[in-house]
């Protein structure tokens, strides 16, 4: 078996040992006689599945009960409209714009309300995150919208923004488990689970209870009703059962690493590999400001696009793989999610420093 090193930005790397659990249950889960994939969501089997992955992300995230936790399809992107259309009570929100995708759920919110863009890092392609001390936010927005973690760019929030007790809205898509995370601080948390979860398609919503309502527009599709997927425990159709199934095994993996204090360690350790290389580098270089860099995506360029040609070229023959930038932003970028091993990032940087060697 050759596994590659596969820094993709997602769907991206799972442990090792989840995957090897998943095939040695595929035919035969538990001694029910089939595979996860082939069970009614309303079996007894299945329901422990579903509420015990509830409960391990409940542990590791140390979820407050007032929060519930919904089990969705339709990928991130289904929640940038679904967002608006539960929280929007009095049509208003403001959005934080530090890239791509929080730009594309701030389009989509135009369709539902009225949205302010009150902070944007769009100046300097997103290569930082705006100061959000003391923002211009709506007297009646009903909530403040961020991407917690940019995908694209590389940058992250390390300190959050200052709502003005307005309720805090995140995109956690890319940067979920990787660590400990203040539920309170939210109002609403959700990530599509294709980079640090299970397979691409699951959604899950951390919605505080209060903020769950029956008075929705009546546009708003049943499905996309958070009250409705709340008051039928996400089981109101077949929800993406075999995902959720891996979601909860890569929950469990966490919980073995030690939770989400040892993942933050874990995760600093390796980013600090590739970024200290980066910043000792004469051929590359790091591509967002320093205080704002992600521990989980890394894009960095060599400034020739040639030579990122080059480079992404021979690392890919070498087995490090998906390290060609976005087509937004070229150059290259490792995604060093948790389940990428710290030998993965050492063995990149080796193979960094002969190409450096080698083409100088
Ligand atoms: N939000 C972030 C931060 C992402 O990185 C992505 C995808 O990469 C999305 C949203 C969109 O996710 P999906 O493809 O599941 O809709």
């Amino acid at each position: 078996m050759a596994r590659v090193f596969n820094f993709s930005a997602g769907p991206s790397v799972l442990p090792e040992v989840v995957l090897k659990q998943a095939a040695d249950e595929m035919l035969d889960y538990k001694g029910s006689g089939m595979s996860v994939m082939e069970m009614s969501h309303r079996s007894k089997v299945y329901d422990n599945i579903i509420k015990e992955a509830e409960k391990d992300l409940r542990d590791l995230m140390d979820i407050p009960d007032n929060y519930k936790v919904l089990f969705l399809q339709g990928g991130a992107s289904q929640q940038f409209a679904a967002i608006p259309m539960n929280l929007m009570k009095n049509g208003v929100a403001d959005y934080i714009i530090t890239g791509q995708w929080a730009k594309k759920a701030c389009e989509e919110a135009k369709k539902y309300g009225k949205v302010n863009v009150v902070a944007s890092s769009a100046d300097k392609t997103f290569s930082y995150i705006p100061d959000c001390s003391d923002l211009p936010i709506s007297e009646d927005a009903d909530y403040v919208y961020i991407c917690h973690n940019n995908t694209i760019y590389g940058t992250t929030y390390k300190k959050l923004p200052n709502t003005k007790g307005k309720i805090l809205v995140a995109d956690m898509s890319s940067d979920i488990l990787s660590q400990p995370v203040n539920v309170s601080d939210y109002g609403l948390i959700y990530f599509g689970v294709q980079k640090n979860v299970g397979p691409a398609g699951v959604v899950i919503v951390i919605i505080r209870e209060d903020l769950i309502r029956d008075d929705v527009p009546t546009y708003c599709p049943t499905m996309l009703k958070y009250k409705t997927q709340a008051d039928n425990d996400s089981l109101y159709n077949t929800p993406p059962c075999y995902g959720i199934y891996i979601c909860g095994l890569v929950f469990k993996w966490v919980k073995e690493m030690g939770g989400l204090s040892a993942m933050k360690i874990h995760n600093e350790k390796k980013a600090a590999i590739l970024y200290d290389f980066l910043d000792s580098s004469k051929m590359f270089r790091g591509t967002v400001v320093k205080e704002d860099r992600s521990l989980m995506n890394v894009p960095f360029v060599t400034g020739n696009e040639e030579l990122d040609a080059k480079f992404v070229k021979e690392a890919t023959a070498a087995g490090f793989v998906n390290l060609k930038g976005h087509r937004t932003v070229g150059g290259m970028r490792a995604s060093i999610y948790n389940a990428m091993p710290i030998e993965g990032v050492e063995k990149l940087v080796a193979f960094m420093k002969d190409f450096e060697e080698k083409n100088s």
